[in-house]
C-alpha cells in the first residue's frame, strides 16, 4: 500500500476479500439505474482499492463515486464473503477529508447542524413561508410551475411545518399517564424537532400513554450522521460525546428515538468511541439503551386503540431501520394492531427511496429515478398512506407522490397508532 499518512483509513480485509462474483450489483439502487460498473458495490470496492494501493490518484472524480453511493447497506448484506461496500464508500470520504479538509464542512457540520439553536434560526424561513400562508399561494396560483424541476421536488419535500420547533416546546419531563411503568429518555432528532414535530409530539403522547415517564433533554445535538456522510469522523465522535454525556445526567433506562436515522447512529456510539479510553465504557452503556420507538412498543404490554382508520396502508422499509437496524416487523406489526387499516405490502419495501440525506440536492438524476421507482412500487398497492419512520425517507417519498401527481399521505407508523389512540382523522392533526 501506497503510503497515506493518516489517523484512519480501511484495513485491508474491507476491501481484499472482494472475489468479483457480482452478487452485490443486482441490489445495488446505482448500479441498476445505470448499469454501470463504476457506479456498483463491486466497482466503488474497486476504486477505493486501486486508490489505496496508490495505483491511482485519490482524485475527486474517483471520490464523487463514494458520493454517488447512497449508502443503502443492500451491497453489505449481499456479499457472500463480508466486504461491507457501503461501509467502505464512507470511509473513503473520511479519508479525502483527511487529505483535504473542506473548510464549509467544518461550517456546516460542526458550526450549524451541530448547534440546535442555530438549525432553529435557519430553518426560520421555512416556517414563515408557511405561517404567513405564502406556501398556499405557491401552490395555489401553480408558481411552483416556475421552479426549476429540481426546486420544484426540493420544494414539495417540505412537511407542514410547525409554528415552534418541538425543542421549544417538549417540557423535560412529560409524566406517564396514570402510573409510572417506565422511566424512558427521548432522543429528540433535528429533523424530528424542525420538520416533524406532530409525529414526535405523537410519539410522546404514545408512550406516556403506554405508562412511560419521558425525559427529553434539550440540548441534545445532532446525532452525527450527516457529518459522517461528509467524511467528518471526527465531528460525529464530538457530537456523540455530547449526547452520551446528556443522558448520563438523567436516570433512565432505554433512550427512544422515532428516527431511523438517528437510532442507526445512535446505536453505534458504541462501536464509534471504543477506542477512546476514557469513553468506550460509557459509549457502549448508551447504545445498549437505545431502542426505535416501534421496538420498544412491540416490547411492552401495549395498549390496543379502539379507534378506526379506514383506509389501505403501505409501508416502506428505511434503510437505516431494516438493514442497520434489523427492524421491519415490529412497524409493521404496529399497524396491524389498528383496526380499519388494510395493510398492504409494496413490492420492493427495502429498496432504498433515493434519499441518502441529500442526494436529491447533490445527485438530483440519480435520485429522482430511484425514487420514481419506489412511488411506482407505492401506486401499485393502491394505498391511501405510506407508512415510514425515517423523516429523510418522508420527505423523498411525499416529493415523488407530489412529482407523481398522486394523493397518498406520508406519515410515521406512531402517528397512525396516536390517531387510533385518539379516533381523530388525519387532517384534524394537520393543524399546528
Ligand atoms: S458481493 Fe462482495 S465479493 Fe461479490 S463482487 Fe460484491 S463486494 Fe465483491
Ligand atoms: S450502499 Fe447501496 S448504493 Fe451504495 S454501493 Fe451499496 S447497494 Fe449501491
Amino acid at each position: 500500500m501506497t503510503e497515506l499518512n493518516l489517523l484512519k483509513i480501511p484495513s485491508e480485509n474491507e476491501y481484499l476479500n472482494c472475489i468479483r462474483c457480482g452478487l452485490c450489483l443486482a441490489v445495488c439502487p446505482t448500479y441498476r439505474e445505470y448499469l454501470d460498473e463504476t457506479a456498483s458495490p463491486r466497482g466503488r470496492v474497486a476504486l477505493a482499492r486501486k486508490g489505496l494501493e496508490g495505483e491511482l490518484e485519490l482524485s475527486s472524480n474517483l471520490i464523487e463515486q463514494m458520493y454517488a453511493c447512497f449508502a443503502c447497506m443492500a451491497c453489505n448484506d449481499a456479499c457472500p464473503v463480508g466486504i461491507h461496500p457501503a461501509d467502505l464508500a464512507i470511509e473513503m470520504r473520511f479519508v479525502q477529508e483527511q487529505i483535504k479538509p473542506a473548510a464549509w464542512k467544518e461550517k456546516l457540520f460542526g458550526g450549524l447542524i451541530g448547534r440546535p439553536a442555530k438549525m432553529e434560526l435557519a430553518t426560520l424561513p421555512l416556517r414563515i413561508y408557511e405561517a404567513i400562508g405564502l406556501r398556499k399561494l405557491v401552490y395555489a396560483l401553480a408558481i411552483r410551475r416556475l421552479f426549476s424541476s429540481q426546486l420544484r421536488d426540493m420544494e414539495a419535500m417540505l412537511p407542514h411545518q410547525p409554528t415552534r420547533p418541538l425543542r421549544q416546546v417538549l417540557p423535560l419531563e412529560t409524566k406517564a399517564v396514570g402510573e409510572t411503568r417506565y422511566r424512558v429518555g427521548f432522543f429528540l432528532g433535528c429533523a424530528q424537532s424542525l420538520m416533524f414535530s406532530e409525529e414526535s409530539a405523537a410519539t410522546v403522547r404514545v408512550l406516556a400513554r403506554n405508562g412511560c415517564t419521558i425525559i427529553t433533554p434539550k440540548e441534545t445535538v445532532c446525532c452525527g450522521m450527516p457529518a459522517a456522510g461528509y467524511g467528518r469522523q471526527d465531528l460525529v465522535e464530538k457530537h456523540a460525546k455530547q449526547n452520551i454525556a446528556l443522558f448520563e445526567k438523567v436516570d433512565v433506562d432505554t433512550i427512544i428515538t422515532d428516527c431511523a436515522t438517528c437510532g442507526s447512529k445512535l446505536k453505534e456510539y458504541g462501536e464509534i468511541l471504543a477506542h477512546v479510553p476514557d469513553w468506550a465504557e460509557r459509549s457502549a452503556a448508551f447504545s445498549t439503551k437505545v431502542q426505535d420507538i416501534s421496538q420498544f412498543l412491540m416490547s411492552i404490554p401495549l395498549e390496543k386503540p379502539t379507534g378506526r382508520i379506514d383506509a389501505r396502508v403501505t409501508y416502506h422499509d428505511p434503510c437505516h431501520l431494516k438493514r442497520a437496524q434489523g427492524i421491519w416487523k415490529e412497524p409493521r406489526n404496529l399497524l396491524k394492531m389498528i383496526a380499519g387499516l388494510e395493510f398492504i405490502e409494496m413490492p420492493e419495501s427495502d429498496w432504498c427511496c433515493g434519499s441518502a440525506g441529500s442526494q436529491l440536492i447533490t445527485h438530483y438524476e440519480t435520485s429522482t429515478r430511484v425514487m420514481d421507482r419506489k412511488v411506482e412500487n407505492i401506486r401499485s398497492t393502491r394505498a391511501e398512506i405510506v407508512s415510514s419512520g425515517c423523516p429523510g425517507c418522508q420527505m423523498q417519498i411525499a416529493s415523488g407522490i407530489r412529482r407523481n401527481n398522486l394523493a397518498i399521505e406520508v406519515v410515521h407508523p406512531v402517528q397512525l397508532l396516536d390517531r387510533a389512540y385518539h379516533n381523530l382523522e388525519g387532517d384534524e392533526w394537520k393543524k399546528d
